[in-house]
């Protein structure tokens, strides 16, 4: 089968398409012919070398949408033809195959699309803990979303909305404003233009939000707490370097940072938020957005696009 695989670590440029054998599953494990692969920019991190423990070659990829190809011993939930979408693989889903643990590969309602649906794991099931494991958001509540044009910015407008919060999104493109709104932002700003976040606070008559999701905290932490309301969160998912805060901003409305990395959710966890997610794309409150589609020969180009500003949902690459 045709593979991306990684020699080295280092930039876009060693990710190559070369041919592989195709893996077959053993007890527990489930192969997956892959239609489509959502890229997320966590794979960016480790093709440069920030995960020491990976094994070159190495073939990224823990998103993907397809159709069981074959199935091992001891998996009682799926079968030969059904149509899934992966949350990991074990030989990486930037492949024509994936092999997978039965418990990573979810059913992919009819009603979805194999693009829409490699955009569903990683995304989804981070924002899903940002706002409600981690987040502790309540039906009623505002929930401004930093950066609502992305992968995970997206499933948050649609969770949130979905769940009776007030939301607020940025974004640092038109496209990605529209985006928001689309998906159910009620008000959006620009995080490119100065003074924005004043008009957080005004569109919250100067109470301030109560939550807010962080997808780049080494730029806008200090500033996200001087928006919070009183008992306000802000969790943490996405950051690329340091941040200085004021921790008085905290202090004086009992406020809290949060942080979160999916790899820490439990088994439990991720059962619970895909059978929540499940629901959610069955009756078609979540509708994953696909902004670009390139071929699997052109993952490279996808790591370049996936870290660039001017997000319209998901890149999505095909087999
Ligand atoms: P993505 O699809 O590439 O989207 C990136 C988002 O960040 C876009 O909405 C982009 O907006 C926005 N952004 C750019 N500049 C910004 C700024 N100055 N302030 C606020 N937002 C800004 O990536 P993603 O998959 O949504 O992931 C978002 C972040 O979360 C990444 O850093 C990723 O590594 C991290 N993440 C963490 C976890 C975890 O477990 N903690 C899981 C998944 C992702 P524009 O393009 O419109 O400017």
């Amino acid at each position: 089968m045709n593979a991306i695989r990684v020699h080295q670590f280092g930039g876009p440029e060693v990710l190559r398409l070369e041919a592989v054998p195709t893996p077959s599953p053993g007890a527990g494990q489930v192969l997956v012919k892959v239609e489509a692969v959502g890229v997320n920019p966590v794979e960016t991190y480790f093709r440069s070398g920030s995960n020491p423990t990976l094994a070159l070659p190495w073939t990224p990829g823990m998103d993907a949408a397809g159709v069981v190809e074959a199935v091992g011993p001891d998996v009682p939930k799926l079968k030969v033809g059904d149509r899934v979408y992966t949350s990991d693989t074990r030989s990486g889903s930037y492949a024509a195959f994936a092999l997978c643990e039965a418990r990573t590969v979810h059913p992919l309602a009819w009603n979805v699309s194999f693009e829409q649906g490699a955009a569903v794991g990683i995304p989804y099931a981070t924002a899903y803990r940002a706002l409600f494991h981690r987040g502790r958001a309540q039906a009623g509540e505002t929930v401004f979303i930093h950066g609502g044009s992305g992968g995970v910015g997206v499933a948050a407008t649609q969770l949130a909305q979905s769940a009776g919060l007030v939301v607020m999104a940025s974004a640092g493109s038109e496209a990605g404003r529209q985006l928001a709104r689309d998906n159910g932002a009620q008000f959006v700003v620009d995080h490119k233009e100065a003074g924005y976040l004043d008009r957080v606070l005004e569109l919250t008559q100067g109470r301030g939000v109560d939550l807010i999701l962080e997808m780049l905290a080494n730029v806008n932490l200090g500033k996200d707490l001087p928006l919070l309301a009183p008992q306000g969160r802000v969790v943490v998912i996405g950051s690329r370097g340091k941040v200085e805060i004021t921790p008085r901003d905290l202090m004086s409305r009992d406020g809290d940072i949060r942080a979160m990395s999916l790899f820490n959710a439990t088994p439990a966890e991720l059962a619970g938020i895909h059978a929540a997610l499940a629901a959610g794309l069955g009756n078609g409150t979540l509708r994953p957005v696909v902004g670009r589609t390139l071929p699997l020969a052109e993952a490279a180009q996808a790591h370049v696009a996936v870290l660039e500003t001017g997000a319209r949902g998901k890149i999505v690459l095909k087999p």
